[in-house]
Parts: structure tokens; C-alpha cells; sequence
């Protein structure tokens, strides 16, 4: 399951050069080539999937599980202070490159970057009423 005109599914395989972190049958992990961070890495499957929409299951969970042992790693060889993990899908939440990736973000004190949101103030009531439109 390759997309021809995917970029990821190139690094991921192997047919564009990348810095290599980890790689097995399934997955790649690179570095990303416009990093938040010194080490920032990215989590490529194999298989093209543009998102979480269409990632199978048990694939997702085998990501996670492979960006805990990353965590891991770049806590013992980067010594960072921190680690985001960002998945972005569609444009509208900042997804430029539509092939499933879990960008692993390691963090420094002081290190100037801000991953995060402006927080709204939602009242009592548009909780409730979203909660109610959530479970409906
Ligand atoms: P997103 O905005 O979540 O789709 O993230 C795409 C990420 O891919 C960005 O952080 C880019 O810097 C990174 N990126 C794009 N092209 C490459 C590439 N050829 N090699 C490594 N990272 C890349
Ligand atoms: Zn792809």
C-alpha cells in the first residue's frame, strides 16, 4: 500500500535518503527536516495511511508503543527536560503531508518553543450541550 506521489512513503521505504533513527518491517522513524527541536523525530509507517481516519487499528497502536520506546531513548542520549507527541490530521489542524506521522518533540528548558492553544472559556452550559451533542 504505497501512494506514488507521497513523499513519506519514499523515506518511509527507503527510495529518498533520510536520518534514520529506528526502522523495522513496519515503521521508520526520521528526523524531521524542519524541526521544533534539537532531535525532533517523526513516526512513519510503511503503509500509506493518510490519517488516524484510515490507520488500522492495531498500527496505531504499534506507533504509540514504538513512540514510548523514542520517548525513552531521547530522554537517555538528548537529555531532554520533556517530550511532546503531535499527531496532526487534516489541514484544518496543521497537516501538511498526508501520510500518517506522530511527530515525537523533544523538549529543553528554554527552548523558546510553545506547542499549544489558546485556551477559550466555554460556559457551563455549552459543555453540557456539547457533551450531549458528543454522545447522541
Ligand atoms: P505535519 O504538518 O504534521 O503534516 O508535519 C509534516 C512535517 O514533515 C513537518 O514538520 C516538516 O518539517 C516535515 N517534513 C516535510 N518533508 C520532510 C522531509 N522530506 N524529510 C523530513 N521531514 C520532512
Ligand atoms: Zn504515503
Amino acid at each position: 500500500m504505497k501512494e506514488d506521489t507521497c513523499i513519506f512513503c519514499k523515506i518511509a521505504n527507503g527510495e529518498i535518503p533520510s536520518e534514520t533513527l529506528f526502522e523495522n518491517d513496519e515503521f521508520r522513524v526520521i528526523l524531521d527536516l524542519g524541526p521544533a527541536t534539537r532531535g525532533h523525530a517523526l513516526i512513519l509507517p510503511k503503509n500509506h495511511f493518510a490519517d488516524i481516519y484510515e490507520i488500522p487499528e492495531e498500527q496505531a497502536a504499534k506507533a504509540m508503543v514504538l513512540a514510548k520506546k523514542i520517548a525513552i531513548q531521547m530522554k537517555e542520549k538528548m537529555h531532554c527536560d520533556g517530550f511532546n507527541i503531535v499527531q496532526n490530521n487534516g489541514e484544518a489542524a496543521g497537516q501538511t503531508v498526508l501520510h500518517f506521522h506522530m511527530h515525537l518533540i523533544p523538549r529543553y528548558k528554554d527552548d523558546n518553543q510553545k506547542i499549544g492553544w489558546n485556551p477559550l472559556t466555554p460556559s457551563k452550559e455549552e459543555l453540557a450541550e456539547i457533551r450531549k451533542t458528543f454522545l447522541e
